[in-house]
């Protein structure tokens, strides 16, 4: 059956009282790196259900007119969207910024445009998993799951944390937790040996974008976790457990700590999947790590080549040669290993990037790649990427496509999975 062609949308603008309107003639420009050009058909789909969308201040909204073939900026504002997980950016929001437009918070901006009744994105779904779907949830499902987890474990301080984070944050990890279902978030790291560019957990006051999540404040015990492993695990029958969350710092700096709290959630008789994700800095903590019984290593990066690495981590006290080490030893001692590769269109789909990655994976035998995106303002993160940038985007379905040729063996997704 020959497929339903996709219709060409056209731009949406914001006035400046945020009304949002579909321009009349104008169609749909994203970018991609530092190209402007209209969506690829197999490179948008219909907004999915629990996304957002947002108008861009300081931002000018463009367009491409297509009788006389020439991009048209209107003084109104850029809108782009949220794509809710499980979702990968094909295409960022097309805008001209004002010298003095404010950064934008750390988030992902789509294109988002309007055709035949409906809003489309350029995005593609990467996983079918619906574990961050919470649309057929009732909200108080979510606060009496926290309320009794607090009233089980008056004095663990890490459920305390957690029932917070699902109550006053809306935190999905921590909102499936008190649901008893999917995957069990664990904080325990209040350091970092990195300074991310955009990282969610901690930024300098003078960066402009305020981290939209606080560190964990205090150590947990091996007790406090294993308690908390053992409940979820008493809920959900394929539970994934996973160190490394939003709230906190980097958990390999917490490796004992992680070791004796899943050796004694083994001993007990633990069988989920332990997952840790990490920034893959410290390899030499993997082989006690796999000996308690973490079977499964995510290891997040924008690029798996040294230069954009390290520009974006600012590692402190080590270097990209440590993330590859890790990538290799979490695959020899037997760990389940996924990269959780923050996509930017136009940078991580380019030649050299695809090169590298194939490399990484022929020298290194990782498993999955996660295919998420890169939350941060799309002007300040080109400035950072466009020095080691050449060359054009081969669009995100190519760079899949042709992953997926090139190191067969590999899967793709978006969330950890249950190692069944
Ligand atoms: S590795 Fe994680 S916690 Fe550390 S700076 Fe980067 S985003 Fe923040």
């Amino acid at each position: 059956m020959a497929s339903k062609k996709k219709p060409q949308p056209r731009m949406l603008f914001a006035d400046k009282d945020g009304q949002i309107y579909d321009h009349p003639d104008l169609l749909l420009l994203c970018r991609r790196g530092d190209e402007f050009g209209l969506p690829r058909p197999d490179e948008i789909i219909p907004l999915p259900e629990e996304s957002e969308f947002f108008m861009l201040p300081g931002r000018h909204a463009m367009g491409y007119n297509a009788e006389s073939g020439s991009v048209e900026v209107m003084e109104d504002l850029a809108v782009a969207a949220f794509a809710c997980p499980a979702h990968t950016v094909t295409g960022v929001s097309a805008y001209e910024s004002d010298e003095d437009a404010p950064a934008l918070p750390l988030l992902s901006y789509a294109a988002i445009g309007y055709a035949d009744g409906r809003f489309w994105i350029c995005a593609k779904k990467v996983d079918e998993d619906q574990r961050q779907v919470f649309s057929k949830i009732a909200p108080d499902r979510v606060e009496a799951g926290a309320h009794q987890l607090m009233k089980d474990f008056p004095a663990n301080r890490l459920v305390s944390h957690l029932a917070g984070c699902a109550l006053t944050h809306g935190c999905p990890a921590a909102k499936n937790l008190a649901l008893g279902r999917f995957e069990c978030p664990l904080p325990t790291a209040q350091t970092c040996n990195a300074r991310c560019v955009g990282c969610i957990s901690e930024q300098p006051e003078d960066s402009g974008f305020p981290s939209p999540q606080c560190r964990i404040k205090f150590r947990p015990t091996p007790e406090e976790i294993v308690q908390i492993m053992q409940r979820h695990e008493s809920r959900e029958r394929r539970p994934i457990f996973s160190f490394g969350q939003g709230c906190e710092g980097e958990p390999l700096m917490e490796a004992e700590l992680i070791a004796e709290a899943v050796k004694s959630y083994r001993d007990e008789g633990g069988t989920g999947t332990v997952n840790i994700n990490t920034n893959g800095s410290r390899p030499q903590t993997l082989p006690a790590l796999k000996l308690a019984g973490v079977n499964s290593l995510r290891i997040s990066l924008n690029s798996t080549r040294k230069d954009l690495y390290e520009a974006y981590y600012r590692p402190v006290n080590y270097a990209w040669e440590d993330v590859r080490e890790t990538i290799r030893r979490a695959h020899e001692v037997g760990m389940f290993v996924s990269l959780n590769l923050l996509f930017f269109p136009g940078v991580t789909d380019t030649e050299e990037e695809f090169d590298s990655i194939v490399e990484l994976g022929e020298e290194t035998r990782f498993d999955f790649i996660q295919l998420r995106n890169l939350n941060m303002d799309p002007e300040l993160y080109m400035n950072l990427a466009k020095p080691f940038v050449n060359g054009p985007s081969m669009g995100f379905n190519n760079f899949r496509k042709r992953l997926r040729k090139a190191l067969p063996w590999i899967k793709f997704g978006y969330f950890n999975p249950y190692l069944g």
